[in-house]
C-alpha cells in the first residue's frame, strides 16, 4: 500500500539515512515531506537547504510537489517544508521568499519560543490541568492566560518571584531569566510568562533591568504572538500548510481558532497521543478532537520517547498500534496520518527505515479495516494537501 509521510529530517542529517531513494522505493512511498530543520536558524541557512532539496529531487528523480496538481502516480513525490519558523525572523517578506522557493508547509516553532509563538515546553506537565483549564485561563476565545492569584495568597517564594509592585495586582514582576523560559509557568499558575519578543512594557522597575513591569491588560497569550497570527493568516492565503507540532497547547488552540474561522485545515505533522504516553510533544484528547473538527491530520511519530517506555521492537510495535487505535477512537478515521520523523530521531527498534513502512501497514491491517488503513496511510494527508496547496 502506498503511503504519505508528513515529516523527515533527511535533508538536514548527514551520513547514513533512513530515508533514501532506495528505502522510499522499497517502502512504497507516495509522498515524502522533507523538512529544512534550522534550530535557531535563519533564512540564509534555510535557503541553502532548499537548494539541497532541489538538487536531491533532480538526482533521485523525485517529483517536486508545489501544488496538488503536481502529484504523480509514477514517481516518489517530494514536498519541501520548514521546521521552525525562525527562518521567517520577524518579517512576513521572508515567508514570501520561502513560498517562492517552493516551501509548502511550515512547523511554526521548534523547541524554543520564537517570534511566531511558544513551544510545547509551555504545555502542562503530567497530572496538571490542560492549558485551557488552568486557573484563571479561559480558552474558547483567543487566548490562554495565566492570571496571578491574589497577593495575599502568595507564598514567600512566589512573592519573591513575582511581586506585585502596586499592591492592586494591576501589574506583576517577572525576573528576567524567567521571562523567556516557558518552564516555570507550568508548576505555578500564580505567575505568568511573556516571551521576550511579546513584552510590550519597557518599564523596568529596577535599575539593574533584571525585572520588567507588565500591566495586566498588556498580558499576551502563551500561544501565537501578534506576528505569529499574521504569519498563519498569510500561510493560509499563500497555500502553505500550518504545522503545530512542537507548539505549546495554547499555540495549538490559537491555530485551531484561526482554522475554524478560515475553514483551512492545519496539521500536527509529527505528534502522537498524550493519553497513550505522556509527553508535551504529544496531543491530548481535546486537541485530537479539535484537530479532527478542523479537518486536519496528525502524523504518527516513530520516536520511541513519544511512544512508550518499552523500547524493544515488540514494545514499539504494540505502542504504535495503541496510539493508532486511540487516535481513531478519539478523533475518528479522518484525522490520522504518518509523520515518521525519520532521520530526526534515534532509530526506532521496530521502524528503522522507510523500507519498514509495509510491516507497519501490515500490522495495522491485522486490527483495522483496510479501508481505514488506506486513509491513515495516504488518503487523509492527501486530502489536506489538496485542500491547502491547490494554487
Ligand atoms: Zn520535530
Amino acid at each position: 500500500m502506498k503511503y504519505i509521510d508528513l515529516h523527515t529530517d533527511a535533508l538536514t542529517k548527514e551520513g547514513v539515512l533512513s530515508v533514501t531513494k532506495e528505502t522510499l522505493g522499497t517502502g512504497g512511498c507516495f509522498l515524502e515531506c522533507f523538512a529544512c530543520f534550522t534550530p535557531r536558524g535563519d533564512l540564509e541557512k534555510t535557503l541553502k537547504l532548499c537548494d539541497k532539496f532541489e538538487k536531491m529531487c533532480a538526482r533521485d528523480n523525485f517529483q517536486w510537489v508545489k501544488s496538488a496538481g503536481d502529484l504523480s502516480e509514477n514517481r516518489v513525490n517530494a514536498m519541501l517544508t520548514v521546521e521552525g519558523g525562525e527562518a521567517v525572523g520577524n518579517d512576513l517578506k521572508n515567508l514570501h521568499i520561502l513560498y517562492e522557493k517552493g516551501v509548502r508547509m511550515m512547523t511554526l516553532v521548534w523547541n524554543y519560543d520564537n517570534a511566531i509563538g511558544t513551544t510545547h515546553k509551555a504545555s502542562p506537565l503530567k497530572g496538571e490541568a490542560p492549558a485551557e483549564r488552568v486557573a484563571g485561563g479561559t480558552h474558547g476565545g483567543r487566548a490562554v492566560t495565566y492570571a496571578p492569584t491574589a497577593h495575599s495568597e502568595r507564598s514567600e517564594e512566589s512573592h519573591r518571584l513575582t511581586d506585585f509592585v502596586r499592591g492592586d495586582s494591576s501589574v506583576a514582576l517577572f525576573p528576567q531569566n524567567e521571562r523567556t523560559s516557558t518552564d516555570f509557568v507550568r508548576g505555578d499558575s500564580s505567575v505568568a510568562l511573556f516571551p521576550q519578543n511579546e513584552r510590550t512594557s519597557t518599564d523596568f522597575v529596577r535599575g539593574d533591568s533584571s525585572v520588567a513591569l507588565l500591566p495586566q491588560n498588556e498580558r499576551r497569550p502563551l500561544g501565537l504572538t501578534p506576528f505569529g497570527r499574521d504569519v498563519v493568516e498569510k500561510m493560509g492565503e499563500l497555500g502553505m500548510i500550518v504545522d503545530v507540532s512542537h507548539g505549546s497547547d495554547a499555540l495549538f488552540f490559537d491555530v485551531a481558532d484561526w482554522s475554524k474561522r478560515s475553514g483551512i485545515p492545519f496539521v500536527a505533522s509529527h505528534s502522537n497521543a498524550r493519553a497513550c504516553h505522556f509527553h508535551t510533544r504529544n496531543l491530548d484528547d481535546g486537541q485530537i478532537r479539535t484537530l479532527a473538527d478542523c479537518g486536519g491530520v496528525m502524523g504518527l511519530n516513530f520516536y520511541d520517547e513519544f511512544l512508550s517506555d518499552d523500547k524493544t521492537a515488540a514494545g514499539q510495535k504494540r505502542a504504535l498500534i495503541a496510539h493508532i487505535t486511540h487516535i481513531l477512537k478519539v478523533g475518528g478515521e479522518d484525522a490520522l496520518a504518518f509523520g515518521s520523523d525519520f532521520d530526526g530521531i534515534p532509530q526506532n527498534a521496530y521502524m528503522k527505515t522507510a523500507a519498514d513502512m509495509p510491516r507497519l501497514i501490515e500490522a495495522m491491517c491485522d486490527v483495522i479495516p483496510p479501508r481505514v488503513v488506506e486513509k491513515i496511510a495516504f488518503r487523509n494527508a492527501e486530502r489536506v494537501i489538496r485542500a491547502v496547496c491547490s494554487c
